[in-house]
Formats: C-alpha cells, structure tokens, sequence
C-alpha cells in the first residue's frame, strides 16, 4: 500500500511540531517553508530569550486565551511536557523567578537545531524556497525560484503563522485563500501603543516608568484610584511613539475593548502603587519651602516620572496637593492607536474555530490549520509558542485519525 503524503505548509513552532507528532506514524511528511531556512521567528523571539511556556496553575494559564477552543490540548501538551520534550532534544531549560520557562542557552538556535536534527532523522523532508501560492482541493501550487509547479497530497496542514514580522516569513498570503466568512480579521497583539508627546519629552525616550500599575479605566475614576478594570503590575518604556513593554501587551485586549465601548484608548497609570493615598496627601501637602521637584521626588517618583506628571497634568495643578495626589495615583493618557502589525509580537484574529472540526476546514476536508493563523489571542509570556506547539499537535492528532495512519 503507498504511503499516505502529507505536505505541511510552514516551518515554524506550529508546523515543526505537527511533522514532530506526525513522525511517529507510517507516512511521508514533506515541509515546505518559503524562507530559505526553518523557524526563523523562533529564532528572532530568542534574541530576547525564547520564553517556551510558563509555569502556572493550568486553570489560570488557560484563562490567559481569548478561547476555550484548543484548552483540552494546553492541558496535555502544558509547560511540563513542553520541558520534558525540550529535555529530550537535549536542550536544558530552567523556569525564572516569573515562572517563565527558558532554554538554559536562551536563544532559540540550540533548541531549533537539535529539533530539526531530530525530525530529519524521522525522515521528515524540507523543502526550503517553496512559497505555497495556493490550495484547491487536495492540490497545493508551489513557487520555487520562480518555478510553479503542483502537488497532490492526502491531507494538507497550513501553519504559515499570523501577519506581525513579515520579514520572517508569516506575510499572510493565505488570507486570500479562505472565504471570508472563515477568518476574523487579523489584528495587531502585544504591541506598543502611541502618543504625541511634546518636545519635554525627548530626552526620556528609551527609559523605564518603574513598577507602576496600569488598567484601562472607561468609567472615570471619581476621588481615590478605585478601578473597574484589571491591573497589571511591572515597567513602562517610554519611546519616540509612546508607550512599549510586557505590561503594556498584557492591557492590549483590555484597550481594544475600551475602544470599541467608547472610541477612546486611555490607560491609567499608578506612579507609586506601594505608596498608600493618605501617605502620600500628607508628604504633598508639606509646608516645608522646596522646589515642586524636591518635593515630588521625597513623594518618591523619580525623574522620569516627573517628567510625565509634568507632561500630562496641567499646569494648573501643580500645587495642589490633593490634585496632584490623585493624578499620582490615577494618571489617565489616552493614546491615538497601535503600532503597526508588522512590528507587533503576534496577531489575534484568523481562522475562525467554527469554520473548522478539529483544524481540519469544513469547507475543504483536505486542509488542516494550526498555529498562529488559528483565531486566538494571547498574552506574551510563553502563552503563544504553547499554544503554537499545542496546535500543532492537536492537528498531527487530528490528520493521523482521519488518514487512518498506523504507528511505526
Ligand atoms: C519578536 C518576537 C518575539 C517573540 N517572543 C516570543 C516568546 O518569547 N514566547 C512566545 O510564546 N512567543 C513569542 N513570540 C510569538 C511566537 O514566536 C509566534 O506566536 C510563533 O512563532 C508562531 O508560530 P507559527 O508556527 O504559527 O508561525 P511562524 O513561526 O510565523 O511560522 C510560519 C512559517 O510559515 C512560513 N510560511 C508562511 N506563508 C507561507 C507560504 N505561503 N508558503 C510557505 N511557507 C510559508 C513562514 O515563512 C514561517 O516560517 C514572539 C514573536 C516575535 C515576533
């Protein structure tokens, strides 16, 4: 009997770990990448610190999705077994104080290099410098060096990911082969938002607002810091174009709800989170003679936070204590919009669950979906490459029944 062809569309997380449960079945697998080399978001994400997973109680990790379609799946492929198969590649991985798990090396190239070794060695193919330009059917037509040529295959996985970094590879061509009542629209995720600051500003571009607490706040807050909203802990970079860091992705679905609700993207910030209101009315309502810099800083913000009291406070209260106390404690910004998708760090909306059974397209039984261009949304934090991995072995589960493929 021939052997059943699978032809995996993308050399990314998803699709390396699709063919990575796929080798263990009696099948041919060929990968085509339209890059000249494998995983190079994986290996771009590494430059930071490649964060695989992250180390938390499984309920609340899963709460980090926008949905509940592929949970069964993080349950069985979570942070521990991601470890475990990491370990087997032999790749040493260690899990930091936040609970993120990293390879020991930190970059990606180790762990990627071992991986790809390991499923050449399964007899997984790679077929680099193939663009796949469509999908009919059970036919994919490729473009290699200009050359257009087609294939059949048995079942066809797409994981060509979503459409931040196109550099990278995920430009989202595929997009043009769906109907589009199969996709949400793609938009940006764990990216930064902006600003118009003034010229008082320049000079503090690149640095950090230290441990602040931030929320999206649609009702206005009255007269103490009371919110409505989730509040997310950490640090704030300041840019050229406005505000760029974990925590700012972490409030990213929050702004876009904000947005729909009431046209506007604010955040509010607390300056001094470990500082109680009262205490600091009392330090801001000192008679002591002093400069409004001295006395803000005894208040304990630093200068940068100054700065961007200074900016976005109007003049007028300055010398109000109690003012000034609740702006500390409240700052509202509002923001024009996000920055642009190819710069964001993922992107929410894609393929639409509904659309598929699982991952294999109702309107083509032939195609399966994975990845990134799955309609989901998460923080960063380990949560996407899981969800990535996850998917992409939920998928290789789905076209091993459905081919009726027989273990090696
Ligand atoms: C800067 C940065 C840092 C990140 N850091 C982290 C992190 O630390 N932790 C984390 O969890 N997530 C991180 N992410 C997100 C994570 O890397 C992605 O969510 C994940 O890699 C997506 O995997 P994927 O397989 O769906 O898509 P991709 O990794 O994008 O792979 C898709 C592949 O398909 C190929 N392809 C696309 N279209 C075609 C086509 N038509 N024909 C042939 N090939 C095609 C592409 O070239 C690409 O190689 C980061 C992302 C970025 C940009």
């Amino acid at each position: 009997m021939t052997k059943k062809r699978i032809a995996i569309i993308g050399a990314g997380a998803s699709g390396l770990m699709c063919a990575d449960y796929l080798s263990d079945f009696d099948c041919d697998i060929c990968v085509y990448e339209q890059m000249p080399s494998a995983g190079r978001k994986l290996l771009w994400a590494g430059k930071t610190g490649l964060n695989l997973s992250h180390n938390e109680p499984i309920d609340k990790f899963i709460d980090r999705y926008d949905t509940k379609a592929f949970a069964h799946l993080i349950r069985q492929y979570d942070c521990h077994w991601i470890e475990s198969f990491c370990h087997q590649l032999g790749v040493e991985t260690y899990i930091g104080s936040t609970g993120r798990l990293f390879p020991v090396a930190m970059k990606g190239s180790q762990f990627l290099r071992a991986w790809l070794n390991k499923l050449r060695h399964k007899g997984v193919q790679f077929f680099y410098k193939h663009k796949c330009i469509n999908v009919d059917n059970h036919t994919v037509y490729f473009d290699n060096d200009n050359h257009q040529f087609s294939q059949k295959f048995d079942a066809i996985i797409l994981a060509c990911g979503g459409l931040s970094y196109p550099k990278l590879g995920s430009t989202g061509e595929w997009v043009g082969w769906f109907g589009s009542n199969e996709i949400n629209p793609m938009t940006a995720s764990n990216i930064g938002i902006c600003h118009n600051w003034s010229s008082y500003m320049v000079e503090y571009y690149g640095k950090p607002l230290k441990r602040v607490t931030s929320w999206v706040d649609n009702d206005k807050p009255k007269n103490n810091h009371k919110t409505s909203n989730k509040k997310e802990n950490g640090d704030i970079i300041i840019t050229h174009y406005g505000f760029e860091s974990g925590l700012v992705y972490k409030l990213n679905r929050d702004l876009k709800e904000g947005f729909k609700h009431t046209g506007k993207l604010m955040l509010t910030l607390d300056l001094l989170p470990d500082v109680d209101f009262d205490k600091l009315l009392t330090k801001l309502k000192s008679i002591k003679k002093q400069s409004l810099n001295t006395l803000w800083q005894k208040a304990g913000l630093d200068k940068i936070k100054i700065a961007l009291l200074r900016e976005c406070v109007d003049k007028q209260y300055w010398h109000n204590g109690e003012k000034m106390a609740f702006f500390i404690k409240n700052l509202p910004i509002s923001f024009e919009g996000f920055r642009p998708i190819d710069e964001a760090i993922s992107t929410a909306g894609g393929v639409k669950f509904d659309g598929l059974s699982y991952f294999q397209l109702k309107s083509n039984p032939y195609v399966f979906v994975c990845g990134e261009m799955l309609d989901f949304d998460a923080p960063t934090g380990g949560y996407l490459l899981t969800a990535c991995f996850a998917t992409g072995r939920g998928c290789g589960q789905n076209v091993a029944e459905v081919l009726n493929l027989i273990k090696r």
